[in-house]
């Protein structure tokens, strides 16, 4: 038992004495490096079996440190939390991994069900009035049940148009002189504001 190797499993009072007399500290000594009498060093050298928590956390923990001993670790599996029986360093791990999976599912499940008003417009020019279809933007008239170009030839397509689009925009925007009026209206929605 040097440093160096966590020891393990319980202790008892003669073991961190026999520890103690190995390191050449005497108890007063001992007590002064960890802050406590010489007394309490006695105390738990008298102890046969040291109960767990004052190996991890009280005095005798503390005397183990001082002589450079790692604490002992007594997470030795993780059935008792659920987690079927997995290495304790895995526990943080896989606790994430749940709890990612989780989040995913119920946002998934949110973004296939979801129902929002329309964002089309009608051939009034009103905003449509009708929810869309499950997880999209419109409705089962504006385009909802659309799948969109699924062959490469039509994806290329309407790539090609978008970019075109774009340019277009672009150019507007650059030649664009602001007025008084787009500052008024600024805060409209699209569709209520100027055109250009
Ligand atoms: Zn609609």
């Amino acid at each position: 038992m040097s440093g160096g190797e966590h020891l393990g499993g319980d202790m008892t009072g003669a073991e961190l004495q026999a520890l103690r007399r190995a390191a050449g500290i005497n108890q007063a000594d001992m007590g002064t490096k960890i802050g406590c009498t010489r007394h309490s060093v006695s105390y738990w050298e008298c102890k046969g079996l040291l109960p767990r928590h004052a190996v991890r956390w009280g005095i005798p923990a503390k005397m183990l440190q001082a002589m450079g001993h790692p604490l002992p670790d007594y997470r030795t599996h993780t059935r008792a939390r659920g987690d079927g029986v997995l290495p304790w360093q895995g526990l943080e791990q896989a606790s994430l991994d749940r709890c990612n999976a989780r989040v995913a599912e119920r946002i998934a499940h949110y973004n296939a069900t979801r129902r929002v008003i329309c964002a089309a417009r009608t051939r009034k020019g009103q905003p449509c009035r009708l929810k869309s279809e499950p997880g999209r933007n419109r409705c089962k008239f504006h385009g909802g049940k659309s799948t969109g170009p699924r062959t490469d030839e039509g994806k290329a397509k309407i790539a090609a148009a978008q970019r075109a689009r774009w340019a277009t925009y672009r150019q507007q925007q650059a030649a664009r002189v602001l007025t008084n009026a787009d500052s008024q209206t600024a805060y409209l929605p699209h569709y209520e504001r100027a055109r250009p």
